[in-house]
């Protein structure tokens, strides 16, 4: 049997896998090496002591359960196992679980192989609460839908072995709910729903999509008569709560499902058939659910109005923007490799000239850190970019964004005469100055430039803007904390 030390992590570049995760914060890491020939845990490590060693893989969970206050888990152990044992693509598992207390947090696991594929080194470890809030609705504590659409990715990946149904559910006539109970009782509403839908869906994702609205994912059976079945005793379940909680008010949702393999492959596809079920369902009189039938729903078109509806737009393209960012963050490359993905990453994304971090140095200012330059305009080089930012008082009469202090100079006629001149030496005619933050420290600034045309951003690419920003922030602030 090998015996680990932190000197056999280092010659197996164990240690990369530490550095790379810290995205991921490390709360009590366990490190395991896995026998995949043997299928046992030869020994594993946490804070440097030995925890166990040729242990088989139940036991093995058992004591990872103990040592994490797992009472139970949502994802069955067999499942787990087989992840442990037998995955040899998905080097990543998250499950979520329930502890003592009946909260809910998430183990996130991370395996990589030696070059024979014979033994895999996995990462255990709790995501902390911060971290957790951070991905999480504040108000009902379910994913957000970035966090979702990351979510419905990683499902889409393995989708033809472990197939889903989707659903998109709205509460009906919730103005006048509020309009009649005044808006705490609007949230409280709102927040049992999402709880009623969360113990309902253990089997899967349950996310706040915005407003009165929720989306879930769920691995049960995408059989017709089974997602039937399932959905009328949500639907039952819901009347009743309203009978007992709520007798004085109409409190009732519709339901568009559509399910992977019958309705689509795609998100996009999936998302738009099961919101044309929600529709037909909020035209037939609400309070049901409607399982997307392409003979009878497929020439009802979804008549969005701009404002109410143009998430739609949003997460179709906000999605591509959050899988590679979730990509790149999640994968082991040195610390300048990811910063300059993530520049490439946003720079094409938003069609800019350039993309840039900066990040603190000790003297509180920003040192140029990573960069994506548009290749094609001559004058949009690196050698105009100013390497240092300093002076960052000049950009606050050009704040968009007080929460997090996002700035933006559409045009920089008529500006500040000394953001002007700093502007104009680096060729620049629009920019976006959004600050990359962990809680309210500021980390590092990503600057998105550009230097040919003027350019209108729209407060909707602000809000994209704001939430990928948020992730490189955490991502950054870890990373440097090491
Ligand atoms: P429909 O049956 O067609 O869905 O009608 P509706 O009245 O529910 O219409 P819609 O879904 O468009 O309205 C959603 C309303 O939800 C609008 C907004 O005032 C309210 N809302 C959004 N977020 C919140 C929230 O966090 N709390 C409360 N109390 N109300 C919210
Ligand atoms: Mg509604």
């Amino acid at each position: 049997m090998v015996t680990l030390s932190y000197n056999y992590f280092l010659n197996r570049g164990v240690i990369m896998i530490f550095d790379s995760n810290k995205i991921l914060n490390l709360l009590t890491g366990i490190v395991a090496e896995i026998d995949l020939k043997n299928k046992i845990i030869r020994v594993a490590y946490q804070d440097g002591k030995e925890i166990c060693s040729n242990m088989n893989g139940g036991d093995f969970l058992n004591l990872i359960f103990t040592k994490n206050n797992v009472k139970r888990s949502l994802v069955s152990l067999d499942e787990i196992t087989n992840w442990l044992f037998n995955s040899r693509e998905d080097a990543i598992m998250c499950f979520d679980y329930e502890d003592e207390a009946n909260e809910k947090s998430r183990i996130r696991m991370n395996k990589t192989y030696d070059a024979e594929n014979n033994i895999a080194l996995c990462l255990i470890k709790k995501l902390d609460k911060e971290y957790l809030y951070s991905i999480n609705d504040p108000m009902t504590n379910l994913y957000q839908k970035e966090t979702f659409s990351s979510l419905v990715a990683d499902a889409l990946v393995n989708a033809k072995n472990r197939p889903f149904y989707f659903l998109i559910i709205d509460i009906d006539d919730f103005k006048r709910v509020n309009d009649q109970h005044g808006h705490l009782f609007g949230d409280k509403v709102i927040k049992d729903i999402a709880n009623l839908l969360k113990t309902e869906f253990k089997n899967g994702y349950v996310c706040r999509y915005g407003g009165d609205e929720f989306s879930v994912l769920s691995f049960d059976s995408v059989e017709y008569d089974a997602v039937w079945k399932k959905l009328h005793d949500v639907c039952g379940k819901v009347r009743k709560m309203k009978e007992e909680k709520y007798p004085n008010c109409d409190v009732s949702i519709t339901i568009g499902c559509s399910r992977f393999g019958i309705d689509g492959e795609e998100y996009t596809e999936l998302f738009l058939k099961a919101d044309k079920a929600l529709y037909r369902g909020k035209s037939k009189g609400k309070n049901c659910f409607i399982i997307y039938n392409e003979e009878l729903h497929k020439n009802i078109s979804v008549n969005y109005t701009v404002d109410e509806r143009s998430y739609l737009n949003n997460t179709t393209i906000c999605l591509q923007l959050f899988v590679d960012l979730y990509d790149v963050l999640s994968r082991k490359y040195r610390f300048e490799t990811t910063l300059s993905k993530i520049t490439e990453i946003f720079g094409r994304f938003f069609i800019v000239d350039r993309a840039l971090i900066f990040l603190r140095n000790d003297s509180d200012e920003y040192d140029l850190a990573a960069s994506y330059v548009n290749p094609t305009i001559e004058h949009c080089s690196l050698n105009y970019v100013e390497k240092k930012m300093t002076n960052l008082s000049m950009w606050d009469e050009h704040i968009v964004n007080d929460n997090c202090q996002m700035s933006y100079v559409g045009n920089i006629e008529n500006i500040n005469p000394k953001l002007y001149e700093y502007l104009l030496k680096q060729n620049i005619i629009s920019v976006y100055l959004v600050p990359l933050k962990k809680d309210r420290k500021v980390v590092g600034y990503l600057r998105l430039d550009t230097c040919k045309d003027k350019r209108k951003w729209t407060i909707k690419e602000g809000e994209i803007i704001t939430q990928a920003a948020k992730m490189v922030g955490i991502f950054i602030a870890r990373a440097l904390t090491k």
